[in-house]
């Protein structure tokens, strides 16, 4: 498989290229050539495969010759043995239409467990095959710091950088990732930055000669496509033990980078019979008023008790307006250029029509998020986190909407442990959920984590200072 630059002027890259390149030269995110499409025939014969099967299954054509299909399905194996639960992603009936997916049954307890335990596996094959090393920098809002450092922490040839802003994240995500001790961990504080700040800081030190001389940088963020691809395999997982492809599902997606949710737009693309894909956004709504009224347009974060979701610009909303938009790459980076400058932009009509051919989108207040939460409790005794609420919220509005015929089941996204988000959880229903055995004694371990100020200069001081430099 070849993958190309949203923005048209990085070299094409196969698999292991782009795993390991994370976003392109060219300032653009990478994605396959073209989609491969299975036919109704081939979905159907993949109901029932243990979930690491049919992971290997729906992958293989994005992997390409990269890994042989043995590897492939080792490597799943292993990561997805990591988890909590044996179906991996299990879902869970709400009511007769609504249900839950649980994608956080991973060692952190959120969603991105499911690719990042996969991605930190490949970068150690693809490396060891190189005799490189990778420096990954990446932002987090909370979880995918979490999940990238408990992917990577004591592998070889890796170093990880990871930045958060200071006082942004819950007590946990922050302990989940400051008191692993590992050599090659290094978490940093930034003082009064938001997650966008931080995220803007991990894209420069990319274009920034003076590290990218010396070391190879890699990305954890969902700018990575082989994220992404792992996250596919979910969206089947669900709607064939639901019917597909037979029987069309909807989901709704609690959204931030829209990563996730472009999953969704893939495995539609792939011939998955998607009826709905739901962008569900808090008050951080870009993206809804993007997809409802074409206007892309940055405003300042407002922190919320869904903090993965607070969030202004979407990085892989590009990789949406590129497949909707022709595919033109060059149009596209003027496009983005023209974003970059002014922080906002007018989606093309063809970029609207063909995001709307799949997708709805609803914005959900703290009030929607809190009624979600008790909804959930109340009807099924379910307990679930502020980002699975947005999304449960967006899902039932879609219910009622007569938009859907009414036996089509509509899936939220369950993005987070709700145990994650205790003191949130706890505010809006009054109950307050544990944390699961499986991450110990996180309360009484030492965190390591370095406070600097929300300054690119020091910030990539510091990385210079500490990564090993990758020849
Ligand atoms: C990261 C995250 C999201 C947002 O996912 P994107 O892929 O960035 O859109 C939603 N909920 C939780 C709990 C997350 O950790």
């Amino acid at each position: 498989m070849e993958y190309v630059s949203t923005r048209g002027s990085a070299p094409v890259l196969d698999f292991e290229g782009v795993t390991l390149a994370g976003l392109a030269t060219d300032g653009g995110l990478y994605l396959p050539r073209e989609w491969p499409r299975f036919a109704e025939s081939e979905i159907a014969a993949l109901a029932g495969l243990p979930y690491p099967e049919l992971a290997a299954r729906i992958m293989a054509p994005f992997v390409g010759d990269s890994l042989t299909e043995a590897r492939l399905l080792e490597l799943c194996r292993t990561s997805y043995g990591s988890f909590a639960h044996a179906a991996v992603t299990p879902l869970v009936q709400l009511d007769e239409r609504q249900w839950l997916l649980e994608l956080f049954h991973g060692p952190t307890l959120a969603f991105k467990d499911v690719a990042l335990q996969l991605l930190g596996r490949l970068f150690e094959d693809f490396l060891a095959r190189r005799g490189e090393r990778l420096t990954i920098v990446g932002a987090t809002s909370g979880d995918t710091g979490s999940a990238a450092i408990s992917a990577v922490a004591g592998r070889d040839n890796i170093d990880i950088f990871m930045l958060h802003p200071k006082g942004r994240v819950s007590d946990v995500q922050r302990r989940q990732m400051t008191t692993v001790k590992a050599p090659n961990v290094h978490n940093i504080a930034l003082e009064g930055a938001s997650f966008d700040d931080a995220q803007a800081m991990v894209k420069r030190m990319f274009g920034d000669p003076a590290l990218t001389a010396r070391f190879h940088l890699g990305a954890v963020n969902s700018i990575n496509w082989a994220r992404l691809m792992a996250q596919v395999v979910y969206y089947f997982a669900a709607a064939l033990q639901l019917g597909a492809p037979h029987r069309p599902v909807a989901f709704s997606v609690p959204t931030g980078n829209f990563g996730d949710v472009f999953a969704g737009y893939v495995a539609a693309q792939m011939g998955l019979p998607i009826a709905r894909l739901v962008v569900a956004t808090n008050v951080n709504d870009i993206l809804h008023r993007a997809l409802s009224a074409g206007d892309y347009s940055a405003g300042t974060v407002t922190p919320t008790a869904a903090p993965s979701m607070d969030i202004q610009v979407s990085s892989n909303f590009e990789r949406l307006l590129f497949d909707c938009g022709g595919r033109d790459g060059l149009a596209l980076a003027e496009q983005m250029r023209g974003f970059e400058a002014s922080k906002a932009m007018r989606l093309t009509n063809a970029q609207r029509e063909g995001a709307a051919a799949l997708m709805a989108s609803a914005r959900a207040d703290a009030s929607d998020m809190s009624r979600a939460m008790r909804w959930a409790y109340d009807r099924a005794g379910e307990v679930i986190d502020p980002h699975t609420a947005i999304g449960l919220h967006a899902a039932r509005a879609l219910g009622t909407s007569g938009d859907l015929p009414r036996e089509v089941p509509i899936v939220t996204l369950a993005t987070a442990h709700p145990g994650k988000f205790r003191d949130a959880v706890e505010r809006a229903t009054g109950f307050r959920p544990g944390l699961p055995s499986r991450v110990g004694d996180l309360f009484s371990r030492e965190e390591a984590c370095t406070d600097l100020p929300g300054d690119y200069a020091a910030v990539a001081a510091y990385v210079a200072e500490r990564a090993t430099p990758s020849a």
